[in-house]
């Protein structure tokens, strides 16, 4: 089949593979119709996720049909069409018992790597680097996807691939950055980030009852977007962000912030941190520092939610301000699973259409061109699926 494989930083191929296969009885080979490229495909596209391999297939966003399945799954069938969430869960051990699916701790076989960088392990996750598991991506034709009995969703017909196959990830880790915003009626959110999660999380935020969303970036076209969405806007590089949210406030500063940015907005990431050869080195970044603004933000007794995602250190945090504001913070990777069925209800009942932030629809072949333009947000990239 045909995959796109990781074979440094910015460098992606597609590339023939050998087709997955069942290897365990819970497994489920998917045929891939829609998949997509995410920010934290970014991150490892920019060299910044260690323990990649050269030709290790991409892609944690994907949806398709089943095409075989191991004899342990019971609740689907060859033929049906399905979303597959990101983190791979087991169903079964304490954290997915608690509704952390995120945090599996029987998805990852390779825990002991993670452990050693990062000092814990999340799930696996499909198409992102060994320490996560080594899974296989779903920027392919084919993909195998452990634990089928539990992650995978059924979708109703009517419902295009578009309108659904962000329920893999960026819909609901825009949901769930919301949710931990603790939104009462009234509230102000800010929230950094206008790329695919910060649409979604300002269309949560309304849909979680905000009164008003201020959107920041710096990028036209994303902003433009926020604004559709009914966010107020600041482009970070025309103001002075701080100031204009306690303008915008009363002088008090929003009840919530997010950053929906992640570790690009330091320019540092794991491999720098690490020096490949994982010693810790101190990097400094003059880029203007999404969290220590947004805690600086953030009003008396408001919440930091955290959907961005980082690696590794990050130095010079305002804890000073956090701690005596009684600030409240909330992140992590997204657990999927609890969402996928409300989310896929607010589809079918019309409240919202997903395929909103889709800007580019390419074939497969043209990934590696799709990872430039997103990256560099050329060609008014916001989205980008692909189809193999
Ligand atoms: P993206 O790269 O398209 O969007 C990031 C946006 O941040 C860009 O529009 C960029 O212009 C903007 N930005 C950069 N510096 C900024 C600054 N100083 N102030 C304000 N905006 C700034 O990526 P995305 O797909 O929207 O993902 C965003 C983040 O969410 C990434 O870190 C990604 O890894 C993460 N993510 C997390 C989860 C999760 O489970 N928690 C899931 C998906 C994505
Ligand atoms: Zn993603």
């Amino acid at each position: 089949m045909k995959a796109v494989c990781w074979h440094g930083t910015n460098d992606v191929r597609l590339e023939s593979v050998p087709d997955p296969k069942i290897i365990n009885p819970r497994d489920a080979i998917v045929k891939i119709t829609t998949t997509a490229i995410c920010g934290s495909d970014l991150h490892i596209y920019d060299g910044y996720i260690p323990t990649m391999e050269k030709g290790d297939i991409l892609g944690h966003e994907f949806m398709g049909e089943v095409v075989e399945l191991g004899s342990a799954v019971k609740n689907i069938k060859v033929g049906d069409r399905v979303v597959v969430p990101f983190p791979i869960s087991c169903g079964n051990c304490f954290f997915c018992q608690r509704d952390l699916w995120s945090l599996c701790d029987n998805s990852n076989p390779n825990a002991w790597m993670a452990e050693k960088i990062m000092g814990h392990s999340p799930s696996g996750i499909f198409g992102y680097s060994h320490m996560l598991g080594g899974y296989a991506g779903g920027q392919a034709e084919y993909v195998r996807v452990p634990f089928a009995d539990v992650g995978l969703l059924k979708i109703p017909d009517g419902l295009a691939d578009e309108q659904v196959v962000f329920l893999t990830d960026i819909f609901p880790t825009g949901y769930m950055a919301a949710e931990n915003c603790d939104i009462q009626p009234g509230d102000i959110v800010a929230i950094w980030g206008c790329g695919p999660v910060g649409q979604f999380a300002i269309r949560s935020a309304y849909m979680l009852g905000a009164e008003r969303v201020i959107a920041i970036d710096r990028v036209p076209e994303r902003l433009k977007m926020a604004k559709d969405g009914k966010a107020e806007v600041l482009n970070f590089e025309e103001i002075d962000v701080g100031e204009a949210l306690k303008e915008m406030t009363g002088g008090r500063g929003p009840d919530a912030v997010m950053d929906a940015v992640g570790m690009e907005a330091h320019g540092l990431g794991l491999e720098g941190l690490y020096d490949k050869a994982k010693q810790a080195v101190r990097l400094e970044s003059d880029r203007p520092h999404v969290l220590r603004q947004a805690i600086v933000a953030c009003r008396k007794g408001g919440t930091v939610s955290i959907p961005g995602v980082y690696g590794g250190f990050v130095d010079k945090m305002p804890m000073g301000a956090a701690m005596n504001k009684g600030l409240t913070f909330k992140m992590g990777q997204t657990h999927v699973h609890r969402y996928l069925r409300s989310l896929l209800e607010h589809i079918q009942n019309g409240d919202i259409d997903p395929s909103f932030v889709i800007t580019h629809r390419l074939p497969l072949e043209q990934a590696p061109h799709g990872y430039e333009i997103f990256k560099h947000k050329q060609d008014n990239c916001i989205k980008v699926v692909l189809k193999p």
